[in-house]
């Protein structure tokens, strides 16, 4: 019955996310304890973090950064399913805004937030991309600015198996467009997603910007799954 106790918190948003405790005054989404009980990853105290390692071996990127460990039946897990499959966007802003605001605290700045694309088809299917809704939170807290077209998402067309590896990767890099390069050059960019799984997609979406001479690229995720 777990997706009817989803239904209720989206009909019914005054009661916590994860627990279902009524909300006291004050509190939004989460109530206290859930609050205090978050996941965190902790990244921002260390530049070097596991997170970072991973992208950096292979991409110049500044920071990479994530708000909450993503746990299968925790709340972290509850926060994602609620932004991306119960329309629960408010839960987006504000768990970007939490996110914004430890990283503002700790002295970390940018230019310019991309929330990474989602695919045309997928965008009118769901309504909305759970991407800006983080990426809204983010830039309020981090008081930048965010642009939801700067960058596009293309539809791969061409399967790629029977294709050489250079074209292949050269057919995954247009997966991805920058609609105005100039916005890009001279700035400290961050890419913002929800979930970083593989760290495939993202990778690539690195690399579309990394093309166009921004002064830094960076990565600021709601959560990343594994062991990161
Ligand atoms: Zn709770």
């Amino acid at each position: 019955m777990r997706w009817f106790q989803d239904l209720m918190n989206t009909v019914f948003p005054d009661t916590c996310l994860a627990c279902h405790a009524e909300l006291m005054q004050g509190e939004a989404a989460l109530c206290t304890s859930c609050r205090f009980a978050l996941p965190l990853t902790n990244h921002h105290k260390d530049e070097e973090n596991e997170f970072w390692k991973k992208f950096s071996a292979t991409l110049p990127l500044k920071y990479a950064l994530a708000y909450l460990k993503f746990q299968k039946r925790g709340v972290s897990q509850k926060i994602v399913h609620a932004l991306k499959y119960y329309d629960n966007q408010e839960i987006g802003r504000m768990a970007g805004k939490w996110h914004g605001s430890v990283l503002y605290d700790t002295g970390y700045r940018f230019d310019l937030l991309l929330p990474v694309p989602l695919h045309a088809s997928r965008l009118a299917t769901r309504g909305y991309n759970q991407s800006d809704c983080i990426a809204e939170g983010l830039a309020a807290a981090l008081q930048t600015d965010w642009s939801s077209t700067l960058l596009k998402r293309n539809k791969a067309t061409q399967t790629q198996t029977r294709k050489a590896r250079s074209e292949r990767w050269a057919n995954v890099a247009h997966i991805f467009e920058v609609t105005n390069p100039a916005e890009i050059k001279g700035k400290n960019i961050a890419i913002v997603d929800d979930v970083v799984t593989t760290g495939s997609t993202i990778d690539t979406c690195l690399r579309a910007v990394l093309a166009y001479e921004p002064l830094s690229v960076s990565l600021l995720a709601l959560a990343v799954a594994g062991e990161l």
